[in-house]
């Protein structure tokens, strides 16, 4: 282990079903106490890379280190130890919780499985303080409730509970809010940005790019299986140079924004990942495509000067022509508006009720 290795680092990621290219050559990397979105259409690989972090989809090549150990590589009972130290959250806690256990089970199941103590009382104590972190408050009350007791919004913090109550450094979010009603999402999403504050590595995998703008302190943004941005949320967000990342921005609802003039939808489907067009995967649906991008595959390159960690890269052959529109209020794939605004996204607030 280093001490200066990040908590979580996917190298040159590779998953295959048959044919198929799930992920292609993804790399990401999270730190201790960094909360990175990962967004993307449905298809796009982002849970089969989550799938692979936490060792239950076997990649066809690359690496996943956990402080610097190859979980990959890794066999036996130090590959336990490395599991214990990565969490998954699903998307549906409904699904998710065995309606025949109560939350006591629930949240007690990793402690056995781990076998963390052999102490009941211990155990009980540990599911408590897990539940309490995870923002339910008089937790006692809640240990003999089974999930049909409970909210959607309980339900997801005991999911998460039963994610932290080994104390991980590393946390993976598939969509953990997709399943609650609005009203209590503000309060798990604050919750998770409370634990990234406590120097817990987060990935939060999402199709919603306001709640990407809002929590996350950087935004990496997948197509068919490849990393196509990446970048801080408001750079990337407020300026996007791929034009895929300029189209789901441009499918952000805005209020303000009549019938009327609604920009088009993103045209096309995403393209079958067993038989990936040559050069740009994204050619296809892209309104800037030249001919150059039927037979270059662009890698994700550096489009900024910042310092490393506020990289912003893009993996398009037309950034610069995309940065010149983009300063200019005009973009690829996906224009904006005739006055050059965009939809406003807030970025990194954590107000908000506690649900
Ligand atoms: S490389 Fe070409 S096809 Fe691909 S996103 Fe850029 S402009 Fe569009």
């Amino acid at each position: 282990m280093s001490e200066d290795a990040p908590a979580l680092a996917i190298d040159r990621l590779d998953v295959r079903y048959g044919a198929r290219k799930a992920v292609d050559d993804v790399s990401v990397t999270v730190r201790g106490g960094e909360l990175v979105a990962v967004v993307g259409e449905s298809g796009c690989g982002k849970t089969s890379t989550a799938m692979a972090a936490v060792g239950l989809v076997r990649p066809a090549a690359g690496s996943i280190r956990v402080n610097g150990v190859d979980l990959v590589a890794t066999r036996g009972r130090r590959r336990r130890e490395l599991l214990r130290s990565i969490q998954l959250i699903c998307q549906d806690p409904y699904e998710a919780l065995d309606p025949r256990f109560t939350v006591e089970d629930v949240v007690s199941e990793p402690l056995l499985v781990h076998r963390v103590t052999t102490s009941g009382a211990e155990r009980r104590r540990l599911v408590v303080a897990a539940l309490e972190r995870a923002g339910i408050p008089s937790a006692d009350s809640y240990l003999g409730r089974y999930p049909h007791q409970l909210s959607g919004g309980q339900l997801q913090r005991v999911a998460i509970a039963s994610a932290i109550v080994l104390e991980p450094e590393v946390l993976i979010a598939d969509e953990p809010v997709s399943m609650l009603d609005v009203s209590m999402r503000a309060g798990v999403l604050r919750l998770f940005a409370d634990l990234r504050d406590a120097g817990i590595a987060i990935v939060m995998i999402t199709h919603d790019l306001i709640t990407a703008a809002q929590y996350a302190d950087r935004v990496v943004v997948m197509y068919a299986g490849r990393v196509v941005e990446e970048g801080r949320p408001d750079v990337v967000l407020s300026s996007p140079l791929h034009p895929y990342t300029q189209a789901l921005l441009a499918a952000v609802p805005d209020p303000e924004r009549s019938r009327d003039t609604a920009r088009p939808a993103l045209p096309g489907e995403p393209p079958d990942l067993a038989a990936l067009p040559p050069g740009c995967r994204f050619r296809p649906r892209c309104a800037a495509a030249i001919d150059a991008c039927a037979t270059i595959d662009p890698e994700l390159a550096p489009a900024g000067q910042r310092a490393s960690r506020d990289l912003h890269r893009v993996a398009c052959i037309r950034v610069e022509a995309a940065r010149s529109e983009t300063a200019s209020g005009r973009a690829g794939a996906a224009p904006a508006e005739a006055d050059g605004t965009r939809p406003r996204l807030p970025v990194r607030s954590t107000e908000g009720p506690v649900s």
